[in-house]
């Protein structure tokens, strides 16, 4: 089934408040969190349209609730979270619990064969009720972690990162602080993962688990981001924004049904990294979603300031075209060349979904540095909207030809596109964009130690050991 944006709504309402804001506890319907809320909802209302039910649906449920199980999953799945983004110019912020579960249903399967546990059962029966009830569900994975030169058992916090602090005949009590956790505050549970490889050491740090956002002792500190608040001028964009938090778990109960990992240290690398690798393959989808946006930005400013044609101008553009299309096509290729794990879930080619993260993330900068290019000085220095919508009698005249660019193009126009690169390069929405494209899902050094670990050095040593006669 596919939830109604009501039934969302009044979920949110009906949770425990928990949030703190600005030094408050606030409620999940403040107005801070609904342009984050309103991203949720939108999608909701997509998923809903009959237009659409190919593309965002599969066998009656959200397609971002539905394991994947063939290449056509994987590639249906980048496809849809391109077109979220567009619909939305942010992304399918909800793809996160999608990723965590498709993770899980390999990591509880592989510790049942390899262990005997019985965690994949208790991931199934999690599994029914996050798609029965479309429930939305970030990944609640980075810890905050402190020292980074050392290991969780090491540092003098030892809350720096999530652990098992007590284990009781019904479940585990669990303590620690995440951060960056996108969605966390609109989301009605979290399923817990660990951020990286533990040593045997780091037993109590091994763990994974689903939990109420509003459960008892936990509490998240929120940032929410989102575009400037017209008061006329009303765009669809500016309605959606993001909302990241810092988790804390404060002796927090978790019952055994809903335990998928614990102090199995071996295991918690392998979740970690199919965590990371099916978000990333997410990114192959979103990062050339976002790619288009700005392409059509740069590309409308160009065309406005009546520059289109001339070389100087769509040789930058193309730069990130080709950044964004290889992002895709590397996003496809890691479908067409997936694998089928023995649990039945489809898992794309690591070395091409690294691939396509790294480029779009070191190659953000340069994407915006090519929209500030084209979009000149008046992106940064627009005037505000009461000074263009409703100016001085005095300067009426003047901010018509302040605006002005080719004559066919309405000065409306005008002001609405570079509004939105304003908004997108020269806000605290802006910035914030950089640093979550750059970081998000794994800063670029994570997608080179993943490549590195997978990549078949030794094969390319063989070959150019035949050629040159190396024996
Ligand atoms: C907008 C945004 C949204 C996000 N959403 C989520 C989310 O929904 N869920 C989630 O779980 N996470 C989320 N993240 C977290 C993201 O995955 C992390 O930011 C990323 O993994 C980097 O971790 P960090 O921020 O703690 O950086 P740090 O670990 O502090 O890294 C900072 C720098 O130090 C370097 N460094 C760190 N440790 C070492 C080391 N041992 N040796 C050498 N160099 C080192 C890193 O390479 C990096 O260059 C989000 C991040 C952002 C920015």
């Amino acid at each position: 089934m596919v939830r109604s944006v009501e039934d969302y709504l009044e979920s949110l309402k009906s949770m425990r408040p928990n949030i703190y804001f600005k030094g408050k506890l606030i409620r999940r319907d403040d107005k801070v969190l609904r342009p984050a809320v309103n991203l949720i909802c939108r999608m909701f209302e997509l998923a809903n349209d009959p237009k659409y039910r190919d593309l965002l649906t599969v066998g009656g449920i959200d397609r971002l609730t539905h394991i994947p199980q063939s290449p056509e999953d994987l590639l249906k799945e980048q496809e849809m979270i391109r077109f979220y983004t567009h619909k939305t110019s942010i992304c399918a912020i909800r793809c996160g619990g999608q990723d965590c579960m498709s993770a899980l249903s390999i990591v509880t399967y592989d510790m049942d064969k390899e262990l005997g546990t019985d965690y994949n059962s208790r991931f199934r029966r999690f599994l029914e009720e996050f798609q029965r009830r479309d429930l939305v569900i970030p990944i609640t994975m980075t810890d905050v972690k402190g020292d980074r030169s050392l290991r969780p058992h090491q540092q003098s916090d030892k809350n720096v990162y999530l652990r098992i602090v007590e284990t009781r005949s019904d479940g585990i009590v669990v303590s620690g602080v995440k951060h960056c956790i996108t969605a966390a505050a609109q989301s009605e549970f979290l399923v817990v993962v660990p951020t990286r490889a533990m040593t045997e050491k780091d037993r109590d740090w091994a763990v994974s688990f689903a939990v109420p956002a509003d459960a008892e002792g936990i509490k998240m500190i929120v940032s929410p981001v989102y575009p400037p608040q017209q008061r006329f001028l009303r765009c669809p964009y500016a309605n959606y924004g993001f909302a990241d938090s810092v988790v804390i778990f404060d002796n927090v109960f978790v019952p055994w049904d809903n335990v998928f990992l614990y102090k199995e240290h071996t295991y918690a690398s392998q979740l970690a990294r199919l965590v990371a690798l099916y978000h990333r393959h997410g990114y192959t989808g979103c990062k050339p979603g976002l790619g288009d946006i700005i392409v059509g930005a740069a590309a409308l400013a160009a065309e406005y300031n009546n520059v289109a044609d001339r070389e100087t101008v769509w040789r930058k553009i193309v730069e990130v075209v080709v950044v964004a299309e290889l992002a895709y096509a590397a996003g496809i290729a890691a479908a067409v060349t997936s694998t089928k794990h023995r649990s039945g879930t489809q898992i794309p080619n690591e070395i091409y979904v690294n691939c396509s993260r790294y480029l779009s993330g070191i190659n953000v900068f340069h994407e915006y540095q090519v929209l500030v290019d084209l979009a000149g000085g008046m992106a940064a220095t627009l005037v505000s909207e009461e000074d263009i919508i409703t100016p001085a009698q005095e300067v009426k005249d003047s901010i018509k030809t302040y605006l002005r660019r080719r004559d066919d193009i309405p000065i409306e126009h005008i002001h609405r596109l570079w509004r939105f690169i304003h908004d997108r390069t020269c806000t605290r929405f802006g910035g914030y964009w950089l640093a979550a494209a750059f970081h998000g899902g794994g800063s670029p050094i994570m997608e080179e130690m993943a490549i590195r670990r997978s990549y078949d050095f030794e094969l390319r040593k063989k070959i150019v050991k035949e050629l040159v006669g190396i024996v």
